[in-house]
């Protein structure tokens, strides 16, 4: 399994806002400005048949509509595109468009061919050569579910937005590698801090945990004792 870190930040960092990409098809989060950044990397956007959304804040959805104008606006795209989501995704997605792109949103949907698969806390799905299981997390007030992703003998694990809690063992026990959310140095109701990620490393530590979703301020702080995500790390499991 190839993990490309595409993005390490949050919303207000001079790093891009926080998105994976496995194996060169498989996109987690599509925040703001991850498709010209993947672009620019020679990410073959056409090549991505899988997008998984963890929950519904703009830094980590808001770049759908480029990615659908990418493969849609002109032709049919003849490969299925698989979103995997909370049951609101196909709604908060055409709205997303048709704020967007009022005029060619419905045809560039249509053209995209998505087949929408909907998930939820405790849920294990097969997707091509994956097992995806997924975790609910504790994002305060909006709905946001980790995923556990595995593929031959090796699993990768991404906390996506949330604060320290129960699910999160569970989502990282064994996993090879577990991508976790540090937004801030403390803990608040919303996210992790300092305290939570020594707390998951204490808990696993024969897991490779790397934090991500970082604020510029936190990271040199996080850098002194986690290792820490960057933009464009590549990690082969
Ligand atoms: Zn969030
Ligand atoms: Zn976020």
């Amino acid at each position: 399994m190839k993990l490309h870190i595409l993005g390490s930040g949050s919303i207000d960092t001079h790093r891009l806002s926080a998105s994976y990409l496995i194996d060169d098809t498989m996109l987690l989060d599509c925040p703001n400005g991850i498709i010209k950044h993947m672009k620019g990397c020679g990410v073959d956007i056409k090549g991505i048949d899988t997008v998984y959304i963890s929950h519904f804040h703009a830094d980590h959805y808001f770049d759908l509509p480029f990615l659908l104008m990418d493969r849609g606006l002109f032709a049919p795209c003849e490969k299925t595109l698989t979103m995997i989501g909370q049951p609101e995704l196909k709604d908060k997605l055409t709205a997303l468009m048709r704020l967007a792109y009022p005029d060619v949103a419905d045809r560039v949907i249509d053209n995209c061919n998505i087949n929408f698969v909907t998930i939820k806390d405790g849920d294990t799905i097969t997707h091509k050569d994956y097992t995806m299981r997924f975790y609910s997390v504790d994002h305060h007030v909006i709905p946001s579910i980790g995923l556990r992703i595995s593929s031959g003998a090796h699993t990768a694990a991404f906390s996506f937005d949330t604060t320290y809690c129960d699910n999160l063992h569970p989502l990282i026990q064994d996993a090879d590698i577990a991508v976790v959310e540090m937004a801030s140095l403390d803990t608040s109701p919303v996210h992790m801090g300092e305290d939570s990620i020594k707390k998951l490393m204490h808990a696993h530590p024969d897991t490779r945990i790397i934090t991500t979703h970082t604020g510029d301020a936190s990271f040199a702080r996080a850098k002194t004792f986690v290792e820490t995500a960057e933009d464009n790390m590549i990690v082969e499991l």
